[in-house]
């Protein structure tokens, strides 16, 4: 079996899906790595090292993607394939695509992959259980979206982080409020105290006050039960009218406090909820900073623009779409190790052999034989057909 790594044709992306120490694992169970030429370099992986781990370099895009049994993708495909036509024409029936497919948000794409008969695997479908741990590319990007939030915070903003004793005098430490204490959230809280801030973490989800405060900062959250914060996979429900009120207003009451705002928070098959208001920005102190990671999903701040930065009330807000692509060459390295482990599943004596038996598998997949595999995928295009209009899908993940 051949696996093709094309490389990322989309706008800022510097990740690629496997890296060249990633090539050995796949060689050594009988797969044979084509590798497009130059897809390795916005991550510092160049040619010569995959030729060197045992990977065939190939000169241009069409031939990969032609040659290729199964490609294996960050981002899902996109306009610009090769011959200037859309990436998703160049994939045929009963090859395999594994990728970040965010198949509910691009409900048209999954539509060409079913026409195409393609089977096609999304890294942000895997399970978060115990077992598929290491194939955790959400977790991975997540960690360093996290980690860049603050940096770009720290570089922002018109202060220090760290308490300074000078000749002139004592300076304050910046004070951050982290909001959304997922894996990205508390990334964010572990970098800003690193970096010598004092650090609120928010959360509606009890469970992670102790995560909160093992890393030195203080958690701040409104008195829900396990049962009314989260659902059996431990992510955020949507609260009702009357918990969401209570918990805004604890919230609000912190807001202004903050110099720094690091913002995450996500509701699966949600748009994100909107937690900052144009009025709560401007009741900041001039110089404040907001970083919204939930920016793709529409931001936690009413006056965020996705892939902007932008000053509002003397508050900058950045809404960065792609951070983890900024940190290319761990952000690689960790879907590297991720995509290939998933990929894996699904290799027995160098051939394809899908179980649909383990769970890892069949979760994940999204088209098979011209039929949509995945169930939150399948309902989210039912009910659009059934409404007559197409759908404003806004989840990443199911
Ligand atoms: P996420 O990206 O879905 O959400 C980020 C955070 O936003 C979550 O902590 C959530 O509680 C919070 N949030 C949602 N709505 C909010 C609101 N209105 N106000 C404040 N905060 C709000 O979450 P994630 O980081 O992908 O992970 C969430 C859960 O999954 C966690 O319980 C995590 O421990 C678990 N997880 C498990 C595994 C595993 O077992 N392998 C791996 C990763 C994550």
């Amino acid at each position: 079996m051949k696996v093709g790594v094309p490389r990322e044709s989309g706008a800022g992306e510097r990740r690629v899906a496997v890296t060249p120490d990633a090539v050995k694992p796949l060689t050594a169970a009988g797969v044979t790595v084509l590798v497009e030429k130059d897809a390795g370099a916005g991550a510092f992986h160049f040619d010569a090292a995959y030729a060197s781990a045992g990977a065939t370099v190939v000169p241009d895009a069409a031939s990969l993607w032609r040659d290729a049994d199964a490609v294996l993708k960050i981002q899902p495909p996109g306009p610009n394939g090769p011959g200037g036509r859309p990436e998703v024409e160049s994939l045929r029936e009963g090859q395999i695509l594994v990728c970040l497919l965010r198949p509910l948000s691009n409900l048209d794409l999954v539509r060409d992959l079913v026409a195409r008969k393609v089977t096609s695997f999304s890294m942000d479908a895997i399970p978060r259980t115990t077992r598929a741990q290491r194939m955790d590319a959400l977790s991975s990007m997540a960690t360093a979206a996290g980690y860049k939030a603050v940096l770009m915070a720290a570089v922002s903003a018109p202060r220090f982080f760290p308490m300074f004793v000078t000749a002139a005098g004592t300076l304050a430490p910046s004070r951050v409020l982290v909001i959304g204490a997922g894996v990205a959230g508390l990334q964010a809280i572990a970098t800003a105290r690193r970096l010598g801030a004092v650090v609120e973490g928010y959360d509606i989800r009890p469970a992670v006050k102790e995560e909160v405060e093992s890393l030195g900062a203080t958690f701040v959250g409104p008195k829900l039960s396990a049962e009314e914060a989260q659902d059996a996979q431990g992510y955020a429900k949507a609260l009702t009218p009357e918990a969401r009120a209570a918990a805004q207003e604890l919230l609000r009451a912190r807001i202004p406090h903050a110099d720094v705002i690091v913002t995450t928070a996500r509701v699966p098959g949600l748009p994100a909820p909107r937690l900052i208001s144009a009025d709560d920005v401007s009741r900041m102190k001039p110089g404040s900073v907001i970083v919204d990671l939930a920016a793709d999903m529409g931001g936690n701040c009413e006056l965020t623009e996705p892939g902007h930065e932008t000053v509002k009330h003397g508050v900058t807000i950045h809404g960065p779409v792609r951070l983890a692509a900024s940190l290319p060459i761990h952000a690689s390295q960790m879907y590297a190790r991720n995509i290939t482990s998933f990929f894996l599943l699904m290799v027995k004596n160098g051939a394809l052999n899908l179980d649909w038996n383990d769970d890892i598998v069949r979760d994940t997949c999204v088209t098979y034989d011209g039929a949509v595999k995945h169930a939150p995928t399948r309902e989210r295009l039912d009910a659009g057909s059934a409404a007559g209009a197409p759908t404003r899908a806004r989840m990443d993940r199911p």
